[in-house]
């Protein structure tokens, strides 16, 4: 069976990371995301077990007392992770997989595993970015000056990444994620 590559995708909330991995994960076989946990609330829309797994303060502290995490980190006030049973149930089906993690998750990654392949997603511009998660609609006002705070200092880990991917278009962009995934294959 084929070995899966891993893949690690980070950028600043808003730039696009989930709207192209959905459109990377439509286009091709054999890949798959994994579903990570979070202690934040979820958005209207967003399926327990689906877009997150979440966990109550008590019920991730369980999980770091099991070291049920491959990696994990406080993001915007709240704590996200890598679930080591889900990512090994990808890799056991010999398929790609996808962690869409921030940039301190991804530092733990490359320690841990070398040869995982990292993305990092930019948008084309910091006012482009307020405009795309004003447009998401999901935060409020505090949580969108958190999220664009937090992505000036996101923006400077670019540099420690494998591939820089501009959302710009975005169908060009989910063009070039295609080619880089494609690029890890036979
Ligand atoms: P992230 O997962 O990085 O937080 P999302 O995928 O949720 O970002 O995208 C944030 C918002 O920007 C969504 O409303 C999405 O539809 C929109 N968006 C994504 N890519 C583009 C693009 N290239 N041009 C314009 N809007 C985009
Ligand atoms: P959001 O709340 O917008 O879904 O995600 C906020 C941030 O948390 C994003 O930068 C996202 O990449 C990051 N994130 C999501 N899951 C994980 C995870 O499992 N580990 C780490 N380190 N970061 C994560």
């Amino acid at each position: 069976m084929r070995k899966g590559t891993l893949f690690v995708i980070s950028g600043p909330s808003g730039a696009g990371k989930g709207t192209l991995v959905s459109m990377l994960t439509k286009s091709l076989d054999s890949i798959g995301l994994s579903v990570s946990a979070t202690t934040r609330s979820p958005r209207p829309g967003e399926v327990d077990g689906v877009a997150y797994f979440f966990l109550s303060n008590e019920q991730f502290d369980e999980e770091l007392a099991q070291d049920g995490f491959l990696e994990w980190a406080s993001v915007h006030g709240n704590r996200y992770g890598t679930l080591i049973r889900e990512a090994e149930r990808t890799l056991a089906e010999g398929k790609d997989l996808i962690l869409e993690i921030d940039v301190q998750g991804q530092a733990q990654i490359k320690q841990r595993y070398p040869d995982a392949v990292s993305i990092f997603i930019e948008p084309p511009s910091l006012s482009a970015l307020e405009q795309r998660i004003r447009a998401r609609g999901a935060d409020s006002e505090e949580s969108l000056q958190k999220r664009l705070e937090a992505a000036r200092m996101e923006l400077v880990a670019k540099e420690r990444y494998t591939v820089l991917i501009t959302n710009d278009d975005l169908e060009t962009a989910a063009q070039q994620l295609i080619e880089v995934v494609m690029s890890y294959r036979d």
